[in-house]
């Protein structure tokens, strides 16, 4: 998203960028994701959700967004929705499918199965996929399952490191969805996350309600929490009041039926609550990280001259909760464009 989002601003002010794109396809993973490209609508909103973040490179992203919708929209991007469901929020949904297409349409030089050898836009998407590099900042208590395009290995935040680049805050922070704790693919990432952990009774293995507070509306504290546990596993316990709630346009009861990991309570490792009526086995996909690079609010990574960075390679924009991160992605990566071809 970030890198095909600064291709196609630099091409529009008459550079001619390549895009390296280390995978077999284009679109990373956001061609995999609901598509929901958003913002929080009000600004204390955002710094409440997201406390520990760089409250400069949020102002960025929560004043740019409405203009990058445009603009994505101006390409020829298919809008799906014009609402994010969420009253919190406002942005749209886009078709996958048809924004990959729009971008890479625009962005016109995209190479395949090939990484840059001097990048000058960093936008590799994170380092979720390099199970070293999670288990040194993220410390999950067993390697974590990926939710995610397979090549987002931290090939940006290494390159850059070696260069002098500085880290953000928030290194050991993910974005994820607990899921059941049973193999899944690609077309599980969306339909099979088991996103009602605010409805259940949690648990980790030794039967411990290990998550203080309220979970937040988006659960990733909770899914957090889950992957420092024994086994990075929890089980969420659900009575029939719970099994009745709704999460989006779909019901809690529907959600477990698709979870291969749903058990009788009597079979629990630990005495269930009164009213149970069913539980289900989750632990963590990692979809994104949200440590990375150090960037200043026109995208130019900290400590390696030259460099710029946008994109979950770019660190410490929603630290301490969850944002957008096609947002950020758009944003960032279009004002990586204009500040490396000094246009701002
Ligand atoms: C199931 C799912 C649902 C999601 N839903 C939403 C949502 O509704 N709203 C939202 O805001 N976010 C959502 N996201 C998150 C969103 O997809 C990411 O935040 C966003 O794609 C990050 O953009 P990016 O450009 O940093 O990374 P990506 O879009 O993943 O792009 C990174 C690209 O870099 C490539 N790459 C990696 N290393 C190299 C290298 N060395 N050389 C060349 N290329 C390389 C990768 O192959 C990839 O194509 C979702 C994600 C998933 C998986």
């Amino acid at each position: 998203m970030a890198g095909l989002c600064a291709a196609v601003r630099a091409r529009e002010l008459g550079a001619a960028p390549v895009v390296y794109e280390k995978g077999t396809r284009a679109g990373g993973s956001m061609l995999l994701s609901s598509c929901v490209v958003w913002r929080f609508r009000e600004w204390d909103d955002f710094r409440a959700e997201c406390p520990t973040g760089d409250e400069r490179l949020q102002r960025v992203v929560w004043e740019r967004l409405d203009d990058g919708i445009a603009w994505l929209e101006s390409l020829g991007a298919p809008v799906v929705e014009r609402e994010t469901g969420n009253p919190r929020t406002v942005g749209k949904r886009f078709g996958p499918g048809g924004l990959t297409d729009t971008l890479v349409r625009g962005a016109d030089d995209v190479h395949l199965r090939e990484a840059a050898v001097e990048p000058q836009i960093l936008a590799t998407g994170g380092f979720q996929g390099n199970e070293g590099l999670v288990a040194e900042h993220v410390r999950p208590a067993r390697p974590l399952r990926l939710r995610a395009n397979q090549w987002s290995n931290g090939d940006g935040l290494r390159l850059a490191r070696e260069q002098g680049a500085e880290l953000s805050a928030g290194m050991g922070e993910f974005y994820g969805r607990n899921m059941p704790d049973a193999d899944f693919s690609e077309a599980d990432f969306v339909p099979a996350a088991q996103l009602y952990g605010r409805f259940a009774r949690v648990y980790n293995e030794r039967g411990e309600e290990f998550f203080e507070g309220d979970v937040s509306w988006s659960e990733n504290d909770l899914v957090q929490a889950t992957a420092k546990q024994p086994g990075a596993k929890a089980w969420y316990v659900l009575d029939d009041s719970a099994l009745a709630q709704r999460v989006r346009d779909r019901r809690v009861v529907d959600i477990v039926a698709l979870a291969s990991t749903r058990v009788d309570p009597a079979d629990l490792p630990f005495a269930a609550p009164a009213g149970a009526r069913v539980a289900v086995r989750v632990s963590p996909g990692i979809t994104h990280t949200i440590g990375g690079l150090r960037i200043d609010e026109h995208a130019r990574v900290v400590g390696a001259d030259g460099l710029y960075a946008a994109g979950a390679d770019a660190g410490g924009i929603s630290t301490g909760g969850y944002a957008s991160g096609l947002a950020a992605a758009l944003v960032f990566g279009r004002l990586a464009a204009e500040s490396a071809l000094d246009r701002l």
